[in-house]
């Protein structure tokens, strides 16, 4: 069979989609570009906000309505986990699965052998590829359904098989490996090591054969000193961290069920900053909990300001079915949420134009990210990429005159920060 995948939604689907179709072509299907081409339409669907599961329905209902002749489309993901009956009801919707179903689906194609852990295959990935470390989610934050999507206990894949994904990941033309979970820093807690993901990440380092390892996902409180002490004695290791804190207000984060301990936050920054004086922190806020008072929206913006994020990203709040924050009394107000909401915007914007403006003069490896061919108004060719200091899909990007494949490093002097993009100069 000829397949597509269309996914929505995080870099988790992403690596899910990666799975199903590595599962697809283990059973001798194919990927085609076209969606004309394709017997097997697979939409991978996010079911995390309000917002996502009205793109999950309209791409489902898109799909389904264009559907060819003899072709099948078939829903997965978090959405089709939660609502299925709803994905079923959609016209052109031959069959839905719910999440981890890479099995179920290939064997939906037609074709599913015994269960192999890694596949050979020879599908290609990008310079960046995601390797999901863990799935599910054991912790109690109050807003969030992802425990009941994905399952309220974690679940960390074995060292080996992680170490051989990404040596794969690497054969398939990966430069950087970025390690994504619910939450990255409880990798391997169920088998009682806490400093299992420092572990992990030596073996990574190590073994994979990947210029970058990325973490993402790191939960408040769990950074240990072992962690932080492999981040910075290992070169692979990118000094950047992704730390989601959602709020500032301590009173706000004991109704998240979040660690409230602003020193401990505090003491995590300090120590991470004075390990890797170049480190780029980025960080997470949600705007407008319900009970969110106007004093402790104020803490949430002076501790913005003061804990200086390198990268940050706020969003409004709203309310996810069978959640308890959705049943708590003081709902704010949506005009008021959207005002906190670009207030706080405009706060992390500036704090992180300015820590960019501070990158002028430095020298980094550029790893390039774009196709050639692109140009800039005046014709002249152009490259875009990353440094250590970007993640893929969520901060900004570098752009230089110069042409390059994807995939390559170019040494560059930063030239000029742009906001959110930095300029470069290539230099080697
Ligand atoms: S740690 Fe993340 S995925 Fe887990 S419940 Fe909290 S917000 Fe949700």
């Amino acid at each position: 069979m000829r397949y597509q995948i269309v996914t929505l939604g995080c870099p988790k689907n992403t690596t899910d989609s990666d799975r199903i179709a590595r599962t697809l072509e283990q059973s001798g299907h194919r990927a085609v570009p076209d969606r004309e081409q394709a017997d097997l339409v697979i939409l991978n669907t996010c079911g995390f906000i309000d917002d996502a599961r009205d793109e999950s329905r309209q791409a489902a209902e898109t799909l389904g309505a264009q559907r060819l002749p003899g072709q099948q489309v078939v829903v997965t993901g978090c959405w089709s986990q939660i609502e299925r009956e709803q994905v079923i009801a959609i016209d052109g919707i031959d069959a839905t699965f719910g999440i981890e179903a890479w099995r179920e689906i290939a064997a939906h194609a037609g074709a599913v052998e015994a269960e192999r852990d890694i596949p050979e295959t020879s599908l290609g990935v990008g310079p960046s590829a995601y390797l999901k470390i863990s799935d599910g989610c054991a912790r109690p934050c109050t807003f969030c359904n992802i425990p009941g999507i994905k399952g309220r206990q974690f679940r960390s894949a074995r060292p080996d098989a992680l170490v051989r994904e990404a040596q794969e990941l690497v054969a398939r033309g990966a430069r950087e490996v970025v390690l994504v979970a619910q939450d990255s820093t409880a990798y391997g807690a169920e088998w009682g090591d806490a400093n299992g993901l420092a572990r992990l990440l030596e073996r990574l380092a190590a073994e994979s054969g990947a210029d970058w390892l990325r973490l993402m996902y790191a939960y408040p409180g769990f950074v240990t000193p072992s962690l932080v002490e492999v981040m910075a004695n290992t070169p692979q290791i990118c000094n950047y961290l992704d730390i989601p804190l959602q709020h500032g207000s301590p009173s706000v984060l004991r109704r998240m069920k979040r660690p409230h301990n602003m020193d401990m936050v505090r003491g995590t920054l300090d120590r991470l900053r004075a390990s890797m004086p170049d480190i780029a922190i980025r960080t997470t806020f949600i705007v407008g909990f319900p009970g969110e008072s106007e004093s402790e929206f104020n803490e949430l913006r002076d501790f913005a300001a003061e804990a200086e994020f390198d990268r940050a990203g706020a969003f409004v709040y709203s309310p996810q079915n069978g959640t308890p924050a959705a049943d708590m009394a003081g709902q704010i107000p949506d005009p008021i949420k959207e005002a906190r909401h670009e207030q706080l915007m405009t706060l992390l914007a500036d704090v992180s134009a300015q820590k960019n403006a501070r990158q002028v003069g430095r020298r980094l490896p550029l790893l390039v990210e774009s196709e050639p061919g692109q140009t800039t108004e005046d014709g002249d060719p152009i490259i875009a990429g990353r440094t250590y200091r970007e993640a893929a899909e969520v901060d900004g990007l570098v752009l230089a005159l110069g042409t390059a494949e994807p995939g390559e490093f170019r040494q560059v002097e930063i030239v000029d920060a742009m906001g959110h993009d930095l300029w470069a100069e290539v230099i080697d």
